[in-house]
């Protein structure tokens, strides 16, 4: 027993002296791995950067294509305004800029001095009015409080005059006192058919305002709304002359009161003139004298997202709202389109953009910027990840093999060690127990040739336990050789059909007398008609012979064996139990083990070597069954062996 622990801690010892081996092993495998893991992570990361300035570059360029684009449109752009100022007069090349939508609202200046919106007219009092008829009427209709006789005055004065403008003049005032002195259909009458007269169409009154459209606004405000039979057509008069810059010469000024007083007394019949804002927008500005503005680029005007642009000529200052310039941009940069995939956004000084790349516009529009979206998945990234994708599986894939090798090759180093260990088991074992009988037979013998050979008594007592070490001994050796073929895997076995019965009764023969004895108790039970089994008969036999030599070998003086036959589920159960020393529980599992002895001194009595139970369960494995045993120290043990049904 001793030599077999001291070799088991031998074999510890070998385990642990391969551990360097094992360890080095993984240096020697995961060293160039994590060398080529490195050498792939800083190429994924160079192919990140490469991929990066590539699509960067890309996108700089589709910027730099887009603000050319950009700037090109506003050449045109400021060409065409330049174009129309140069054909037409101020008010109507105003009102063809706005409506024709290439600005906001513009001012127009000729030599410097503002031309549209004009800065308005002092009032310059004519001669004619302060002659004895006009001072007569006003004292009427003001001092007097008198408006019946000045409206007759006004009348006079507009029948006598051969002036355009006194008539025009003198007409309004009869109109206003008609209506004071209560009479407003008469006053609608003077305002709408003498005043409507086509040769008062561009009379101005002193502050330079149409006195028609005057005299129409006033008439629209006697007849009180809609519900007068002449205020739509009326009223649709001079909101087409309100409309009109070609022909009508309105002042700015009148012309946004106007728009202004149609809209918000009758807000029903006037929806706001389109032109109205960029008359207020233009009116608003038209404080800024033009050189306050730098040229050439479109720069901020201090009013919330109003922009301005004025030409080197400085002839107009066009205004522009913030949402017109993004229109006018993304139109300008619209078809074709710089890139699927990608959209270009302009964004104005000062905004926060969240693109992914963006650039200038270019001079006329300092720190304007083109901001670089883009629609789907970001190309960078998802270039970096199918890329990163791909370095991980093959990271993965390397990891794997690398590990699958390592396995196998820690599996076949381990398998080497197996079979080494066993093979130096297998010698120090055989050595071991192959010596006690034949130094005993040697004993015997050399006993028997040195003078006791006439006793016959003794000579037969001698060659009988001489027979005993050489079977003892044959058996060892057939043990050996049986466990040896079978760790080779070379024990082959026959296919047959073989009856239990018989197996089981030549295992009973092959131990003979020894079951037998009067010290022995033996019986055999097996159930009729059990059905047979397809195996090798011999070795199946073996499976009987070393469960029984067990049973024999450790029960006391008094035995009693039994093995038991009988057919199960389908199969063969066999149990073999016996009233010996037993076992603890924990040695019922590795009682199967090579070696494996569960007193060591006993098996020096007993002859065993600890291969008996391995050998039966290797034939019983291969015959596709199972064996177990169950055994309580003291009070025996039962080994049954299960076996498939065959033929
Ligand atoms: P051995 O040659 O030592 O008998 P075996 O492989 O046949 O080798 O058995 C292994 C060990 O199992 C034995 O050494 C013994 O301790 C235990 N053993 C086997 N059969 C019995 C049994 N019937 N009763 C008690 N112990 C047993």
């Amino acid at each position: 027993m001793a030599f077999r622990l001291s070799r088991r801690k031998n074999f510890a010892g070998h385990g642990q002296q391969l551990w360097p081996a094992f360890a080095l092993l993984a240096a020697v495998v995961m060293l160039p791995a994590a060398g080529v893991f490195w050498f792939m992570n800083q190429a994924m990361q160079n192919e990140q950067l490469a991929m990066h300035q590539r699509l960067s570059d890309l996108y700089q360029s589709q910027i730099q294509v887009a603000a050319e684009r950009i700037q090109n449109a506003w050449v045109r752009q400021s060409e065409i305004i330049a174009e129309t100022i140069r054909r037409h007069p101020a008010a109507e090349s105003f009102g063809l800029l706005v409506t024709g939508g290439h600005v906001d609202s513009v001012l127009l200046y000729r030599s410097g001095e503002l031309t549209y919106p004009e800065s308005s007219a002092f009032p310059v009092l004519s001669a004619e009015l302060q002659t004895p008829n006009w001072l007569e009427a006003r004292k009427l209709e003001f001092a007097k409080n008198n408006p019946g006789a000045a409206a007759e005055a006004y009348a006079g004065i507009a029948r006598q005059s051969s002036r355009t403008q006194e008539t025009a003049l003198a007409w309004m005032a009869d109109a206003r006192c008609l209506n004071k002195a209560g009479k407003p259909p008469r006053a609608i009458d003077v305002l709408v058919h003498t005043l409507g007269e086509s040769r008062y169409r561009d009379i101005q009154d002193m502050q330079g305002r149409s006195i028609q459209l005057n005299a129409t606004l006033f008439a629209l405000q006697l007849m009180k709304g809609p519900g007068h039979p002449l205020f739509r057509q009326t009223a649709a008069s001079l909101a087409k002359q309100l409309s009109d810059y070609q022909s009508t010469s309105i002042p700015s000024s009148q012309r946004r009161f106007l728009m202004e007083q149609l809209h918000s007394t009758w807000p029903d019949s006037f929806s706001q003139f389109p032109t109205y804002a960029a008359e207020e927008v233009a009116a608003g500005f038209s404080r800024i004298f033009p050189n306050q503005l730098s040229t050439g680029r479109i720069q901020p005007t201090g009013t919330k997202d109003l922009w301005a642009y004025t030409p080197t000529d400085r002839s107009y200052i066009a205004l522009f709202n913030q949402s017109r310039l993004l229109s006018f941009m993304s139109s300008a940069m619209g078809a074709p389109k710089p890139a699927d995939g990608i959209r270009l956004v302009p964004t104005p000084p000062g905004a926060r953009s969240t693109g992914v790349q963006s650039g200038k516009i270019g001079d006329l529009f300092p720190s304007w910027e083109l901001a670089l979206y883009l629609d789907g998945t970001d190309p960078f990234q998802s270039a970096a990840r199918q890329r990163t994708a791909l370095y991980v599986w093959m990271g993965i894939l390397m990891a794997g093999g690398i590990l699958v090798l390592s396995i196998l090759l820690v599996a076949y180093l381990q398998r080497q060690m197996r079979l080494t260990r066993l093979k130096n088991d297998l010698i120090a074992t055989v050595s071991h127990e192959l010596k006690t009988p034949l130094a005993s037979m040697r004993l015997l013998v050399d006993t028997l040739r040195n003078g006791h050979s006439h006793d016959s008594q003794l000579v037969h007592e001698y060659l009988e336990m001489i027979a005993r070490e050489n079977a003892r001994l044959s058996s060892l050796i057939e043990g050996f050789l049986t466990f040896s073929r079978m760790e080779r895997n070379k024990a082959k076995f026959e296919r047959e059909i073989v009856q239990a019965k018989e197996v089981v009764e030549a295992a009973v023969g092959a131990l003979g007398n020894r079951l037998r004895s009067p010290d022995c108790k033996f019986s055999l039970d097996m159930a009729p008609a059990m059905p047979p089994i397809l195996g090798d008969r011999d070795a199946l036999t073996t499976v009987f012979v070393n469960l029984l030599d067990n049973a024999l070998k450790y029960t006391g003086e008094h035995k009693e064996i039994q093995i038991r036959g009988f057919a199960e589920n389908g199969s063969l159960c066999f149990e073999v139990r016996d009233n010996g020393i037993g076992f603890p529980r924990s040695a019922a599992k590795k009682i199967f083990d090579r070696f494996y002895q569960v007193d060591h001194s006993l098996s020096r009595q007993t002859g065993g070597c600890g291969l008996g139970l391995s050998i039966v369960q290797f034939i019983v494995s291969a015959h596709n069954g199972s064996v177990s045993a169950k055994g309580e120290p003291g009070q025996g043990s039962t080994f049954t062996v299960q076996l498939p049904a065959g033929g």
